[in-house]
């Protein structure tokens, strides 16, 4: 008999500790999985599957405007907040349903609770049922993230991300802070849907980390489609009045919304965890350090995803969490690569990137050629809309390797995905240039870019 009840204990069933449990059981481990909430994490329940939904729904505001332009007559469109709220909870709970299938169809025992660590081998859930105690060879910790406001004179008065799916009523007025991945869809998103929509954003340019014509076009085209975003500007203090909650922005005035969304970060879910007691080591916002095989400084226990605060994307928390499996069940050849992940921010537009931007680029090598489009889509010749894309590609001088691949446009999460292969694969615009197009397509440009608009030395 083995001293432990289990091969590989996972915390938490979200994006990470889902696929590792799924796979370590196919590999004949035996895995329990414990979950305080809801299966599928932060992705299914309250991330990128239902704000993916909502973005579809926003986006028929522009369509109903473009139709008219090919001859379509559609009359005055009305949206049911509710009816969009009632069918995304049916899809997440089917999702919730299919998850739970998948854990069961592979094996997986799972616990409902709130897990803790009770020593390097030890977990104890607190169920409905009492405390349950299990001894695992291995644990894996993939408890993710949850987001954080800072405090401030009215912090009570708002929301996060996690209240904004479920929000009633339908806010007329809302009022967004940041300028990230969040702060920018959930103000498109909710303009499409056609609330009045102020994002404030502290800094010059909002998301920080992209290439900064990105960004600046991104900002002009989130403006054309409504968004009243201010930056340089900082919420002081929030007061709930009787016409609504009063944002005292300091030289830039008052601002009275409906709602106010903060989209200022997320932390790990490392607090409550017993770590400290078992020795598990954390950085300074919490977040719980791992090597490169994803080991805790306690060799029995490991930590993929969002708590170890990475890149905080689900499709990087699956591929750490193969690693695991890899490492404890299989050949431990497998490794991580955070170099050229693509990632898209779901505005409107889309925005779509993969490798180094401009600025990273002439850091790393020197001299880098830029590769620049900007023009207005095919469909819009038709439609009027005044919404342009913008793509663009970095190329290292030295090698033709194109490092950075950019784009501000519709589908541009669609269209980088398949490039980014491209970019994995080392193509330098050579490939690129001996591609041939698929005609008439925004994505052919990518091809067709012919003339550098700068060639210089990082100074
Ligand atoms: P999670 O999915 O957060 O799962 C952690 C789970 O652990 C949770 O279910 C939690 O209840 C459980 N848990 C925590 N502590 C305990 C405990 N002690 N005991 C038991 N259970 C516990 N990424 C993308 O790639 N594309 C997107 O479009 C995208 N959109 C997003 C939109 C929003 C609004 C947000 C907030 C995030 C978005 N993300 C997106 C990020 C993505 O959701 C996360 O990177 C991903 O979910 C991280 O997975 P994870 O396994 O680390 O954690
Ligand atoms: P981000 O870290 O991306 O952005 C936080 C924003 O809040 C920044 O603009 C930051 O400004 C600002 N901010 C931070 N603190 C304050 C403060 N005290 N006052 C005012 N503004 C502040 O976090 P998000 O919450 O938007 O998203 C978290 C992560 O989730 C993302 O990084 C991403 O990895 C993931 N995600 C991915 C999505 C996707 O793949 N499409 C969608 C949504 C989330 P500054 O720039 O000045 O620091």
């Amino acid at each position: 008999m083995s001293e432990f009840d289990c091969d590989l204990f996972v915390v938490g069933g979200g994006s990470g500790g889902v696929r590792a449990a799924r796979m370590a059981a196919q590999r004949g481990a035996r895995v329990v999985l414990a979950e305080a909430a809801a299966l599928g994490g932060t992705c299914v329940n309250v991330g990128c599957i239902p704000k993916k939904l909502y973005s579809y729904a926003a986006h028929f505001a522009d369509d109903f405007r473009d139709a008219a332009g090919f001859g379509w007559e559609v009359g005055t469109p009305r949206f049911d907040w509710h009816k969009l709220k009632a069918n995304r909870a049916r899809e997440i709970a089917r999702l919730n349903t299919v998850y739970a299938g998948l854990l069961d169809g592979a094996g997986v025992e799972v616990v409902r609770g709130w897990a803790t660590l009770a020593d390097a081998h030890t977990v104890q859930v607190q169920t409905t049922g009492g405390v349950q105690r299990w001894r695992a060879a291995h644990i894996l910790l993939a408890t993710g993230g949850t987001p954080t406001v800072p405090d401030f004179a009215g912090r009570e008065c708002v929301l996060t991300s996690d209240n904004m799916f479920d929000l009633e009523p339908f806010p007329r007025r809302l009022a967004v802070v940041g300028g990230g991945y969040i702060a920018c869809e959930f103000a498109s998103i909710f303009r499409g849907l056609g609330a009045q929509v102020t994002q404030i954003y502290r800094g010059e340019q909002v998301l920080r980390g992209f290439d900064h014509d990105i960004r600046a076009f991104f900002a002009q085209e989130t403006r054309k489609h409504g968004v009243d975003l201010r930056v340089h500007t900082e919420v002081s203090a929030i007061a709930r009045r009787a016409d609504g909650l009063h944002l005292d922005l300091g030289k830039g005035g008052t601002l009275v919304a409906d709602a106010v969304l903060y989209a200022t970060g997320r932390v790990p879910n490392a607090s409550g965890l017993g770590l400290e007691g078992v020795g598990v080591r954390q950085g300074n916002t919490g977040a719980i350090q791992v090597d490169e095989r994803f080991r805790t400084s306690v060799p029995s226990i490991l930590a993929v995803g969002d708590v170890t605060a990475r890149l905080q994307l689900t499709p990087v928390a699956l591929a750490e969490a193969m690693v695991v499996v890899d490492q404890l069940f299989g050949s431990g050849q497998r490794s991580m690569a955070y170099e050229l992940v693509p990632t898209a921010v779901f505005t409107h537009p889309n925005i779509g990137t993969v490798g180094l931007n401009e600025a990273e680029a002439r850091a790393r090598h020197g001299a880098v050629r830029i590769f620049r489009s900007e023009f207005k889509s095919l469909k819009h010749t038709l439609s009027g809309n005044s919404e342009r894309t913008l793509m663009k590609l970095v190329v290292d001088v030295a090698t033709d390797r194109v490092v950075g691949l950019h784009m501000v446009g519709p589908e541009a999460g669609e269209i980088v995905q398949g490039f980014a292969v491209a970019l994995k694969a080392g193509a330098t615009k050579a490939v690129f240039d001996a591609t041939i197009g698929i005609h008439p397509t925004a994505a052919e440009e990518f091809v067709t870019m012919r003339e550098a608009v700068a060639d210089q030395t990082a100074s």
